[in-house]
């Protein structure tokens, strides 16, 4: 009998026989995440129903030297909750209560299985919302925003989750419980809640999330400006924060973008448009009128050639369908696509995403541009046909030479999708040993036998001190399979 096998039994012993799967097929419905190139069946998955429940499977992997990984919904994009072959996949899918909503204090409790949208119907009828809106709010869960970091189209102007979430209970690495942060701003000591949001599960595992909420504005107007090209909505964005103006959102999509989202949902965007800006302004109604008039000039002075003011919350929706189903569009234009991620300073936007062109048309694969113009957030989307000989290698390149353009001009490898298992090889062109060594020290703090998520984030393995025994990150994905 394998170590595994011994783990199993014990999960089963402590949860549960239908909360504990070792059926290789049943494993198999967790093997990627959103990014479904990268597969890895793993050993072992654990569906804890509670916080206790939750410790005693990571206590269960510490004393057997098992490594686990932590997965919410499983629409990561940078395959964060690629399972270990040898290790337990802790689901926490199943921990969906909220906990209480305060509008008093301004807070919401949530299990970190809730999804994110839930939070804000659970809050809407108290006047609150929950801001942090990635364009998966539908299906993606608070533990994994929490633990990448989530943006959305709003957090132009309300911040990524970070700014969200004040206080967490999570399961150490050594499956002790530990509460840090509460429902009070600015605890005074480390901000280890700000090294444990976007830690991407390798600092331990949310079990209950405070978040802040915020107080639904009065008033909410929102454009579509179509443009002739990337240049001019890219000098709209440019024009509008230059001016003052704190939009809550500036999203930007390009021809091939619009295209694969009106195939999709038929949003109806206007014809012949070789960009479209979506603008959303909220706060005040005196304020938010005055500011939307200057934001229709700046617009048509940046050479919008029709702007379309959504007269109800159906035209609005309508809007955004188009936005925020743009990445699963693509399928429809593409049989197998990229979504890459990187952030640039929003002045360069025309720059890169001329240089975007230029690279694709060099590999000979198509681009399609979907992003937060706003806070230069890009999402390049390269398409490309496996069942074309080279294509998968050259929108690879592609995809790698994004980024370092990204890089070029002063911006990240990632926005909002996290580092993973897939960027870890980018991290060295960012960031020196040095950088990756300080990195690691804090990791070993929380995670000293390195069995939270190995593999990810960290391009070479790195340990904790030289101990026998230890698992290194090396080994992390000795079976895994690369689509
Ligand atoms: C169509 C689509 C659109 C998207 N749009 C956006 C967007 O606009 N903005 C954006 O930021 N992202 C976006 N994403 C990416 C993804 O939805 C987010 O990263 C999301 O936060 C992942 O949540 P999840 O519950 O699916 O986490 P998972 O994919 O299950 O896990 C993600 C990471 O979190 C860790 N994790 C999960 N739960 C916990 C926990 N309880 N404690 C500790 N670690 C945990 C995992 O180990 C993994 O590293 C999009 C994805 C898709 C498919």
């Amino acid at each position: 009998m394998t170590d595994l096998d011994a783990l199993a039994r014990r999960l089963r012993a402590e949860l549960g026989p239908d909360q504990v799967i070792t059926d290789r097929q049943e494993l198999r419905t967790y093997e990627c995440d959103g990014l479904a190139h990268y597969r890895v069946v793993p050993a072992i998955v654990a569906l804890p129903h509670t916080a206790a429940q939750t410790a005693a499977v990571v206590k269960a992997c510490v004393e057997a030297r098992v490594p686990f990984v932590a997965r919410g919904s499983g629409t990561g994009l940078s395959g964060g909750a690629l399972p270990h072959a040898d290790g337990v996949l802790i689901v926490t899918a199943q921990m969906r209560r909220i906990l209480g909503v305060a509008p008093e204090d301004e807070r919401a409790v949530v299990e970190p299985g809730v999804i994110n949208l839930q939070v804000t119907r659970a809050a809407t009828p108290h006047g609150y919302y929950y801001a942090p809106d990635p364009s998966s709010q539908q299906i993606c869960s608070i533990g994994g925003n929490v633990a990448e970091n989530s943006g959305g189209a709003h957090c132009l102007k309300y911040g990524f989750t970070t700014n969200h979430v004040t206080g967490l209970q999570f399961v150490a690495p050594d499956g002790n419980l530990v509460r840090i942060g509460g429902r009070a701003e600015d605890p005074p000591g480390y901000d280890l809640l700000g090294a444990f949001v976007g830690s991407e599960g390798t600092l331990g595992i949310a079990t209950e999330v405070t978040v802040r909420l915020t107080r639904l504005p009065e008033s909410v107007r929102t454009l579509l400006a179509a443009f002739p090209g990337v240049d001019q909505a890219g000098a709209a964005t440019s024009a509008i924060i230059a001016a003052g103006v704190v939009p809550a959102a500036i999203e930007m999509m390009d021809a091939l973008a619009i295209e694969a989202a009106e195939a999709a949902v038929a949003c109806g965007y206007p014809a012949g448009a070789g960009a479209v800006l979506i603008v959303e302004l909220d706060g005040p109604a005196a304020e938010v009128a005055a500011q939307f008039d200057q934001v229709t000039a700046l617009c048509e002075q940046s050479g919008a050639f029709e702007i379309r003011i959504a007269a109800d919350d159906a035209e609005r929706a309508l809007f955004w369908k188009g936005r925020k189903s743009a990445f699963a569009a693509v399928g429809r234009i593409s049989p197998d696509y990229i979504v890459q991620d990187g952030v640039i300073p929003r002045t360069a936007l025309p720059q890169v995403l001329r240089k975007i062109d230029d690279l694709a048309a060099e590999n000979g694969v198509r681009v399609a541009n979907v992003f937060h113009a706003g806070d230069g957030n890009l999402h390049p989307l390269v398409l490309f046909d496996d069942g074309v000989p080279g294509e998968a290698e050259r929108a690879e390149a592609t995809s790698g030479a994004i980024i370092d353009l990204c890089i070029e001009y002063g911006g990240s490898i990632t926005g909002e999708h996290g580092v993973g298992a897939d960027k870890a090889k980018y991290m060295p062109r960012m960031f020196g040993d040095d950088d990756l060594d300080t990195m690691q020290l804090l990791r070993c703090a929380f995670d000293p036998d390195g069995l939270a998520n190995p593999g990810k984030i960290f391009p070479t393995p790195r340990l904790c001190g030289e101990r026998p025994g230890r698992h290194r990150a090396a080994d992390a994905f000795p079976d895994a399979e690369v689509f």
